[in-house]
């Protein structure tokens, strides 16, 4: 039996989020910006450790906030499956300030608006454009510090334009999604070790 994961990857506009997961999924960047204008869904197969897994992957296009309700979400089509993802990617942009203040708003709207067990969902925090980190607006460490420590949130640094990181931080997100037991269609999936072999592939 096969696992379903859904991702909702959430950022400020421009900070990276396509170039990411189209980096992932295709092998593919480019330097031209097209905004994202309307959801998109994305569905690979990633194998990790031996596992396989469905992933539903949410682009979701710029949002002014986090649903705060279940109507809000159904009212605003760019929004559909943000509330019920099983892990949240919310990507920055290491050399704009602003773009780190929207993923600091969304993390606290999450925590707040999600039904249940919200401080359960996996968040992995991503500072992306790695390759321009000479203008980084805060060194990593003290971010690194912030989010973890204090967010209770994973924390990876990549650059989707030299796609550094990439596959890792998707088997990060995968990695503490298992570990937190979000499984959505069975409980018989062996997952001990997830995080420490070092395996990810996408089908
Ligand atoms: P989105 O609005 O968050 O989906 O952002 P996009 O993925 O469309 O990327 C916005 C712009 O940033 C595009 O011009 C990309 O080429 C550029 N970009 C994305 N990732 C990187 C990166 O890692 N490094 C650099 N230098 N540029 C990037
Ligand atoms: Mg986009």
């Amino acid at each position: 039996m096969v696992e379903t994961l859904s991702i909702a990857v959430i950022g400020a506009p421009g900070v990276g989020k396509t170039s990411i997961i189209r980096q992932f999924i295709y092998n593919d960047f480019s330097e031209a910006y097209t905004p994202t204008r309307s959801r998109y869904v994305y569905r690979p197969s990633v194998i990790l450790n031996g596992n396989m897994y469905e992933l539903k992957i949410l682009d979701v296009p710029p949002i002014s906030s986090f649903p705060s309700s279940s109507s809000q979400e159904w009212l605003d089509l760019r929004c559909r499956g943000v509330r019920n993802a099983n892990a949240y990617i919310l990507v920055y942009d290491i050399c704009c300030v602003e773009s780190f203040e929207y993923v600091k708003m969304i993390r606290q709207q999450i925590v707040e608006h999600r039904e249940g067990s919200s401080s359960e969902v996996p968040i992995l925090v991503v500072g992306n454009k790695r390759d321009l980190q000479r203008q980084r607006f805060m060194p990593r460490r003290a971010v690194s510090v912030l989010v973890k420590k204090t967010w209770k949130c994973g924390y990876v640094e990549c650059s989707a334009k030299f796609n550094w990181h990439v596959v890792l931080l998707f088997k990060e997100l995968l990695g503490i999604a298992v570990a937190r037991g979000m499984r959505q269609n069975h409980t018989s999936i062996r997952l001990q070790g997830a995080l420490q072999r070092n395996r990810c592939t996408i089908m």
